[in-house]
């Protein structure tokens, strides 16, 4: 089973397969069954340098290439992926623990953000405004930022580095990725397939080792012009801080604490069949999951019922297993985290009518896990849980429910469910958060902006816009 053709125990930096300077390496273990995948290279500073200075002696060629030039390798290194779906989607179930079913889906969705932006890169149209005066002209050019680098999570091990890679390569800017410690194979995978669709050597590398010092050099470093990061809004703020002295112009896609609204005249089916994709997708690790459920009083009693048959009826094992729905959490610090907002929820007050404990199965796996009663001064009503745990709080109107949504220092995405189109529109003018979604609990698409606001982050990834994260703007004053 962990003889994939795409796990590689090496770093790509600057067109080669590298090992760390110090030798050293870190293990990858399978979260699953807690069995060692493999290793990779414990790589830092020096090697992160390298591979920075690469992609600036590479950025020249790189930038000035067509659009059209740069969109056939990347549609190249698009079709290589969906080739070889099955093998990158068993390879990141293998290190992440997500179902084989999400995980094929990851790579599809992963590889459509190569395809979308190989077609954006050809339309960063400029402008030509009118000039002020009779003899002026005044231009707008759009030109690539320069060398970029990512910093990636561990919940989309491949479609976080493909939705940063993609729009940065289409622009001409080479980049410099850093994947999560826990997931570093998928990364690899799509340098192997980045080599084979024709990248040039130095236009994208892979490092792997310390989060801090790979971090450390990537916001040091004047020669990286823009830094992309998906993760911890802990973190995000610490890579703030630290591309301060450098001024770096900065994407940060930080935590969520998504609401999940459902309204009186909401259709109570489709709402928990919401809720319940939302929730319990990727075992509750995703960004944009919901994170607190409000209902109104005259369906509460009902969402409650139908949503724990659903959660019971979860199959929670093995990814890699036929017919798994849920896998194990990453590791043993997320399986704490949820225990604790469960211990904390039912202390004060909440009832538990599904799960709530680790799993049979042992190791990291949980039991998809439904609270009801839950109040805004519980933990779960302010902290992202990250796990598979559905906290149902009650509310009486329109007006409560929308100041509790908003009761939060993140906005990211927020989601709920309503037949009366006045509600529809009231209530996603009135939420702050950088996505709504009415009416379904899936949102993520590459044709659409995704990004937060408030502490949830800067920018957007995807669609027209994401594009933009990886330009400069240059006014250009014409006398004739
Ligand atoms: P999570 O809680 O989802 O693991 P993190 O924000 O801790 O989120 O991690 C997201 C990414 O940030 C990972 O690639 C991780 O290795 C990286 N990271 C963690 N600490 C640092 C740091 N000090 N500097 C740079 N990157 C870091």
């Amino acid at each position: 089973m962990t003889a994939n053709p795409f796990l590689r125990e090496a770093c790509y930096i600057d067109g080669q397969w590298v090992g760390a300077d110090s030798g050293g390496t870190i293990a990858v273990t399978n979260p699953a069954t807690g069995e060692q995948l493999g290793t990779v290279p414990d790589c830092g500073a020096d090697e992160t340098r390298r591979a920075i200075e690469a992609a600036q002696a590479t950025f020249p060629a790189w930038r000035a290439k067509t659009a059209k030039e740069r969109a056939l390798i990347l549609r190249r290194w698009y079709e290589l992926m969906m080739e070889h779906q099955e093998d990158l989607a068993q390879l990141l179930t293998l290190e992440q623990g997500k179902s084989l079913t999400e995980s094929r889906g990851e790579i599809a969705y992963g590889a459509s953000f190569i395809e979308w932006f190989a077609e954006e890169g050809k339309r960063l149209y400029g402008d030509v405004i009118p000039g002020h005066m009779v003899d002026k002209r005044i231009l707008v050019l759009k030109q690539p930022i320069g060398v970029t680098a990512a910093v990636t999570p561990w919940n989309f091990p491949n479609a976080m580095i493909t939705r940063k890679a993609g729009p940065a390569l289409a622009a001409g800017c080479p980049m410099v990725i850093k994947p999560a410690a826990q997931t570093p194979y998928s990364a690899l995978a799509l340098a192997v397939l980045a080599e084979e669709a024709g990248i040039p050597k130095g236009v994208l590398s892979v490092v792997t080792g310390s989060a801090k010092d790979i971090g450390g050099e990537m916001t040091a470093n004047p020669l990286v012009r823009k830094l992309s990061f998906t993760g911890s809004t802990e973190i995000g703020r610490l890579l703030m801080r630290q591309s301060a002295e450098t001024i770096k112009k900065l994407s940060l896609e930080l935590g969520g604490n998504a609401p999940f609204i459902v309204f009186d005249d909401a259709d109570i089916d489709a709402a928990v069949q919401g809720a319940m994709a939302s929730k319990y997708r990727n075992s509750g690790q995703t960004c944009v999951c919901s994170n607190r459920l409000y209902v109104q009083a005259g369906v509460y009693d009902d969402f409650i019922e139908k949503l724990a048959a659903a959660a019971k009826a979860l199959k929670v094992g093995n990814g890699i297993e036929d017919g798994t729905e849920q896998g194990p959490l990453i590791d043993e610090k997320a399986v704490e985290k949820v225990e604790e907002h469960v211990a904390d929820a039912l202390a004060k007050g909440g009832t538990l009518i599904a799960g709530g404990h680790r799993h049979a199965l042992g190791g990291t796996f949980f039991e998809p896990t439904v609270i009801a009663g839950v109040t805004q001064d519980m933990l779960v009503a302010s902290e992202e849980t990250f796990g598979p745990l559905a906290p149902v709080i009650r509310f009486e109107t329109e007006d409560e429910a929308i100041a509790m949504a908003n009761d939060t220092e993140f906005g990211l995405a927020a989601y709920f469910y309503s037949t009366d189109l006045s509600r529809v529109w009231r209530v996603a003018e009135a939420i702050e958060s950088g996505m709504v979604c009415v009416n379904s609990g899936i949102l993520s698409t590459e044709i659409a902006p995704f990004g937060g606001v408030k502490q949830s982050g800067l920018g957007r990834e995807g669609s027209k816009y994401g594009i933009d994260e990886y330009v400069e703007m240059k006014y250009v004053s014409l006398t004739i």
